[in-house]
C-alpha cells in the first residue's frame, strides 16, 4: 500500500510537535490514538524523512563518483524495500529493477531540491517537479483500507517512481509552506553525499547524521593540531 499524508474525515489539522501532522481526534472513550499510527508514521516530517532515506539509498552508488563499485541490482532493491518497510509500507512491495532505475532518476531530481541554496530556489524547483511530474490533488482511501488522504500520483497502483516523486513533492512542499525555509540540505562532509531533512528545532543542521558530524569534528581537530605543530 502506498500511503502519503494520511488523515480522515474527522481528522483535525493540528500542530503536533514541530511539524504539521494530520492527527485523529481521540475517540469517545477519550483514548488517544496510537502514536505510531497517527502522529508519527503519517506526519509530514516523517514523509519528508522517508524521501531523504530513499534518495540516499538510491544514490549510494553514484553520488560519490566511480570509485565505489555499483552495488548489484538485487542489493539496491533490498535496500529500497527495507527503507519502504521502515516507513510503514506493507508487503508485498514488489520493487523491480526497472522500478529502481526510474526511482534513481526521481532521486536525482529530488536531490536538486535538497541542494537548493535558499527557500526561493527550493520552492522554484518543487514547483517545476509538481508541474511536470505530479497529477492533480485527489483523495483516496485505498478502497476502504485507510482513512481518506491526499495523493498527487495518478492512481493507487501507480508505479513506485511516480508515487516516490508525488509523495515526496507533497511532503517537501508542505515543509516549505510550514517553515518558510528550505526543507533540508546536503551533508557538509566531503566524503558523504547524503541529503537530510532539517529538523523542527530551528537549530541549523549541516550533516546527515551524528556519524558524519563526529567524523568531521575529529578531522577538524586533527587539522588544527597539525597546523599548530607546523607553526610551532
Ligand atoms: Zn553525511
Amino acid at each position: 500500500m502506498r500511503s502519503t499524508l494520511q488523515g480522515n474525515g474527522q481528522a483535525n489539522h493540528r500542530r503536533y510537535g514541530d511539524t504539521l501532522a494530520f492527527v485523529k481526534k481521540p475517540n469517545d472513550e477519550g483514548a488517544t490514538p496510537a502514536k505510531d499510527e497517527w502522529s508519527t508514521r503519517h506526519s509530514v516530517l516523517r514523509s519528508a524523512q522517508r524521501t531523504a532515506a530513499l534518495v540516499n539509498a538510491l544514490s549510494a552508488s553514484s553520488a560519490l563518483g566511480a570509485e565505489e563499485p555499483a552495488p548489484a541490482a538485487n542489493t539496491v532493491i533490498s535496500t529500497v524495500e527495507a527503507v519502504l518497510r521502515e516507513y510503514g509500507e506493507k508487503d508485498p512491495l514488489d520493487v523491480s529493477a526497472a522500478d529502481v532505475t526510474e526511482m534513481r532518476a526521481v532521486a536525482a531530481l529530488l536531490r536538486e531540491v535538497f541542494a537548493a541554496a535558499d527557500t526561493d530556489a527550493a520552492a522554484a524547483r518543487l514547483n517545476r517537479l509538481l508541474a511536470d511530474g505530479c497529477g492533480p490533488v485527489r483523495l483516496t482511501a485505498h478502497g476502504g483500507g485507510t482513512p481518506w488522504h491526499i495523493h498527487l500520483d495518478g492512481h493507487d497502483d501507480a508505479p513506485w517512481a511516480e508515487w516516490f516523486l508525488a509523495s515526496s513533492c507533497m511532503a517537501l512542499a508542505v515543509l516549505v509552506w510550514d517553515r518558510q525555509r528550505p526543507p533540508g540540505g546536503l551533508c557538509a562532509s566531503p566524503s558523504c553525499a547524503n541529503v537530510y531533512v532539517t529538523g523542527g528545532s530551528g537549530t541549523p543542521r549541516r550533516y546527515c547524521s551524528p556519524r558524519c558530524a563526529t567524523r568531521e569534528r575529529v578531522a577538524g581537530h586533527r587539522r588544527a593540531k597539525e597546523r599548530l605543530t607546523e607553526g610551532g
